[in-house]
């Protein structure tokens, strides 16, 4: 029985990626946060651990107790960063924890593979649409440093001859996605003032472009990366791209109400215009994987909304 080692696994992506795992028969384990292994719910408890990536010695006896075939690492730290603290706290939680499972990794199961959760943030503010993987990495956050430092490093193992790659992933999501972002947001707003618990929705750029796609379709091209017969980094997305705007009127329309009776533009939320639209080309992987996403946006925001509904 393959094994697979999914960090992060409390997250949204670890929840679809153990899932789908499971299904394909492979013994999953799962890293996450002390405090972080009720949300590893798809995890059986046994394969469940919670030892710090910034720990070496905890990292290299979990790698050789469990000894996993293939390696997700999603866990990564990406808040909103307002201080030189916190920004150290990234760097050192997303860049410096990334090479010591992917060090360790390659020391004591050379024969594993790899695959890192890389992010759009890579590309900053894009002077062209849709992004591939030949665009130009240039992050404009702290967050996107970590992610395209990472990125990079998997490509100095790859280049050493480690299985280790990429998948850079363009936004997604499901009902699983926390409430910091925007769809969730949205749609848990919403319900509220369908209930009459809110009067409100405050929002910022409504005219910001997103390319959202599914989080089960992800993690099932995470999946199908680390069966290629050579490691490449692939960008994930839908190539569809869609307004705040769209994705609340859909939601609200869903629930019966008029958006425009319920929003508030709140000028702490918006942020400055994007010249181009983040929306990726995820023409490489179709063709070397046949990986494409299979649900519709119209469908994911139905997901949302249903699954919050009966959560209720
Ligand atoms: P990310 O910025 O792509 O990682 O994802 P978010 O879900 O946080 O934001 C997606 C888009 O929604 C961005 O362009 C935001 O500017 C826009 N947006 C508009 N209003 C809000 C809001 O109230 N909260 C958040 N998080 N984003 C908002």
């Amino acid at each position: 029985m393959a094994r697979a080692l999914i960090t992060g696994a409390a997250g949204q992506d670890g929840y679809f990626l153990s899932r789908l795992l499971k299904s394909k028969g492979y013994e999953v384990h799962g890293l996450d946060r002390p405090g972080a292994e009720d949300r590893m719910e798809s995890i059986e408890p046994a394969r469940r651990w919670n030892a710090s990536l910034l720990d070496d010695g905890a990292l290299r006896e979990l790698l050789s107790q469990v000894s996993p075939d293939e390696i997700y690492h999603l866990a990564a730290f990406s808040f909103v960063l307002t201080s030189a603290d916190q920004e150290k706290s990234v760097l050192k939680n997303n860049l410096e924890a990334t090479h010591s499972l992917l060090s360790a990794s390659r020391e004591l199961l050379p024969s594993s593979r790899f695959c890192f959760a890389g992010s759009a943030e890579v590309f900053g503010n894009p002077d062209h649409s849709p992004q591939s993987e030949s665009s130009a990495i240039r992050p404009v956050t702290v967050y996107g440093v970590t992610k395209a430092a990472c990125q990079h490093l998997m490509g100095v193992y790859r280049q050493q001859g480690y299985f280790a790659c990429t998948a850079t992933l363009f936004n997604h999501e499901s009902s699983r996605r926390s409430g910091q972002f925007v769809t969730q947001k949205i749609v848990k707003t919403a319900i509220a003032i369908q209930q009459g618990k809110a009067s409100e929705i405050r929002l910022g750029s409504m005219d910001a472009v997103r390319d959202w796609g599914y989080a089960g379709d992800y993690v099932e091209a995470m999946w199908r990366m680390l069966q290629g017969s050579e490691p490449r980094d692939y960008v994930i997305a839908t190539g569809h791209g869609h307004t705040v705007q769209d994705f609340a009127e859909l939601v609200f329309t869903k629930l019966g109400l008029n958006l425009q009776d319920w929003l508030i533009i709140d000028p702490e939320l918006v942020r400055p215009p994007e010249a181009f639209p983040r929306i990726g080309d995820a023409s490489r992987i179709k063709e070397d994987l046949g990986w494409q996403p299979v649900m519709s946006f119209e469908d994911l925001v139905d997901e949302m909304v249903q699954s919050a509904l009966h959560s209720q």
